[in-house]
């Protein structure tokens, strides 16, 4: 665990979004809502604080300064002109109470005297009825009000919602500047590719985790697997267990390994460019079927819709590792038909 970052952090990444967010702010150009599309993992919420910051720091140019009593409260969420709107319970997501409560905020003039902003993170979280509610308020905005919604999937907001935001997007940076990023601004010591094989191109997740047990359970995960490619794992047994613990973070190491074997199978060909980059390459080239692996990856980012619901996610699971003796059985077939791939 790290120490959270603060309003002077640098995160490379967000730069273009920053300087574009600052110099609408010094223009007044900013309008009444603000998407930030940001995947996950890369600092959403703390480019909404650093927004907050942005605008209620007093000291003078550069702001946000990081030490003044505004810039503290804008990220530790307590900024009396600023509400900060996340899931709360069980629900994981957000509700129609919590937008009613923020519109009636935004509604009340200002401590300050200046701006009153709301950040809701993540966005994508709002439920239907919430969304509606914001709606009313992104129609009719209060002067000199701010809506600052981050969201990783904007597939997931209605598109009047959408429509009425300026929308700012955020792309990753490469696995290389993220190791680069990790080893100036992580701990000391620590096995950072490793981390990301894990958890994915992700710095700030990266940043949040314990990596030594996310080390040890990305090792289970990749033994499991193995040992489902030689038809010695009990398939039932092994997603009942993943399902009850940390189900959404095994799914990343599932389709890290996945994403590994693909492009070894690949032999590093242009096939995989458009995959999340994976950990490591296997220290052998295990020949496999690679059209097999590429099911498996769907099954998995399907399995990933069902993090926050509900549904049996052992039989999610039990699917995807049933399937992992037909990726090894069928490969002297496949790598005779496919020899582009194997000739790599
Ligand atoms: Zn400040």
């Amino acid at each position: 665990m790290s120490e959270p970052l603060g309003a002077t952090a640098v995160l490379p990444w967000m730069q273009p979004a920053q300087d574009a967010i600052a110099h609408a702010i010094d223009g007044d150009r900013l309008g009444h809502a603000v998407l930030l599309q940001v995947p996950n993992g890369l600092g959403g919420a703390w480019l909404g604080r650093w927004i907050a910051a942005r605008i209620f720091c007093r000291a003078d140019a550069p702001r946000p300064c990081g030490r003044c009593l505004d810039c503290r409260r804008a990220f530790a969420d307590e900024h009396p002109d600023c509400s900060f709107v996340q899931p709360v319970g069980d629900s994981k997501e957000i509700r129609i109470d919590q937008v009613r409560e923020t519109s009636a905020a935004l509604a009340l003039s200002s401590h300050g005297g200046s701006r009153k902003l709301a950040i809701l993170w993540p966005a994508d979280r709002l439920n239907r009825f919430a969304a509606n509610a914001l709606l009313k308020t992104l129609e009719e905005p209060t002067r000199g009000t701010l809506l600052v919604l981050v969201a990783a999937e904007l597939g997931r907001l209605p598109a009047t919602v959408r429509s009425r935001c300026t929308r700012i997007t955020v792309a990753a940076p490469d696995r290389a500047a993220t190791l680069d990023w990790l080893r100036t601004h992580g701990a000391a010591g620590i096995d950072w590719e490793a981390v990301l094989g894990a958890v994915g191109n992700r710095p700030i997740t990266a940043l949040e985790v314990d990596p030594a047990a996310v080390a040890a359970l990305a090792a289970d995960v990749r033994g499991a697997l193995e040992s489902g490619l030689a038809g010695t794992l009990d398939p039932v047994a092994t997603a009942e267990r993943w399902s009850r613990d940390e189900f959404a973070l095994r799914l990343d190491c599932i389709e890290n390994w996945i994403t590994d074997r693909v492009r070894s199978a690949a032999g590093g060909t242009a096939v995989v460019h458009e995959l999340r980059a994976g950990a490591h390459l296997p220290p052998r080239a295990m020949p496999l079927n690679i059209r097999a692996l590429f099911d498996a990856l769907d099954v998995v980012r399907e399995a990933r819709s069902f993090v926050e619901s509900p549904v049996n996610k052992a039989l999610v699971l039990e699917r995807l590792l049933w399937r992992l003796p037909a990726i090894a059985g069928t490969r002297v077939r496949e790598s005779i038909r496919e020899q582009p791939f194997g000739s790599g």
